[in-house]
């Protein structure tokens, strides 16, 4: 390695490990990099899942998005990864040569994407960075849970997102109002998710994220994933198109202990439903034991 390389590593390394709203992660999932982009480094979500994974409890130093900061670190990231140099650090050495591709770049981070005020404009920001690399291949995923699909500024997001290979990955992890209540513990009527959805998929077909779990050791009942599948069956009837429903449990320590995984098995059988009773495709993603 010549000095010059060896400096621009060093370089790379420090303002990677110090990176406060870009982290790239490597998933076998996607087959490749992925650059996450984290709008809520406050922390703040509008909804308080119960086994959600970010740790509320311990501050953060960052409080707001800002956007020329997130933008660099955007810009130095999708360099590094396209450079290979990514693979030059420590972190990232080992990762497997089939894995050393970006797939995409994620907007999820520690709370909801889309309360970002001026979502429409970073996603526009995003994409242009995304262009400017040549990377016009590489998908734009957004992580959300479809609580502000109705502001305008979401809206024009969204659009934006379609026109640079977009693809929104929607949570749904309920079929009745007691259970969203329980599980995701929001103010926000379960309705207007339902809603945000369904308008989401009418305009493009949306993947549809689903986490069930144990809560106290309970897992759902069957009458929750039958009025689940009918959620789903709404969205087609509304006239919204599901390309692909993914059934997860937890697979990382929750916040919440009395938050539990489900056994292969019953992960197997929710996602055996949804194919029975809606017709979708349905993808399983196990937990691990805890
Ligand atoms: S929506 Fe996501 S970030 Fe917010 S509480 Fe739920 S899992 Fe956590």
């Amino acid at each position: 390695m010549s000095a010059e390389s060896t400096h621009l590593f060093t370089a790379h390394e420090r303002s990677f490990e110090t990176s406060r709203f870009v982290y790239p992660v490597v998933s076998r999932r996607s087959h490749g990099v992925s650059i996450g982009v984290n709008l809520n480094p406050d922390k703040v979500c509008n909804f308080d899942c119960i086994y959600c994974q970010v740790d509320r409890v311990e501050k953060s130093e960052t409080r707001f998005v800002e956007m020329p900061e997130l933008l660099r670190e955007l810009d130095e990231m999708l360099a590094m990864v396209t450079g290979g140099e990514l693979f030059e650090t420590a972190k990232f050495r080992d990762t497997p040569e089939h894995l050393r591709r970006l797939n995409d770049i994620a907007f999820s981070g520690d709370g909801e994407p889309t309360t970002y005020r001026n979502f429409d404009e970073i996603i526009a920001a995003c994409a242009e960075l995304k262009r400017k690399h040549g990377l016009d291949y590489v998908k734009m995923v957004l992580i959300t849970n479809a609580s502000m699909f109705h502001r305008p500024a979401v809206e024009r997001g969204l659009a934006l997102l379609d026109a640079n290979q977009g693809e929104i990955w929607a949570k749904l992890d309920a079929g009745t109002d007691a259970y969203y209540h329980l599980i995701d513990r929001t103010t926000i009527p379960f309705r207007q998710v339902l809603d945000n959805i369904a308008a989401a998929a009418r305009v493009r077909p949306i993947v549809i994220q689903s986490l069930f779990m144990r809560v106290e050791n309970v897992p759902p009942s069957e009458a929750e994933i039958d009025a689940y599948c009918e959620r789903l069956n709404e969205v087609a009837a509304a006239g919204g198109r599901i390309k692909l429903v993914q059934v997860y449990t937890i697979a990382r320590r929750p916040a919440e202990s009395f938050v539990t995984p489900l056994s292969n098995e019953e992960v197997d059988a929710i996602a055996g439903k949804v194919r029975a009773k809606t017709g979708l495709p349905a993808e399983c993603f196990y937990g691990v034991a805890l």
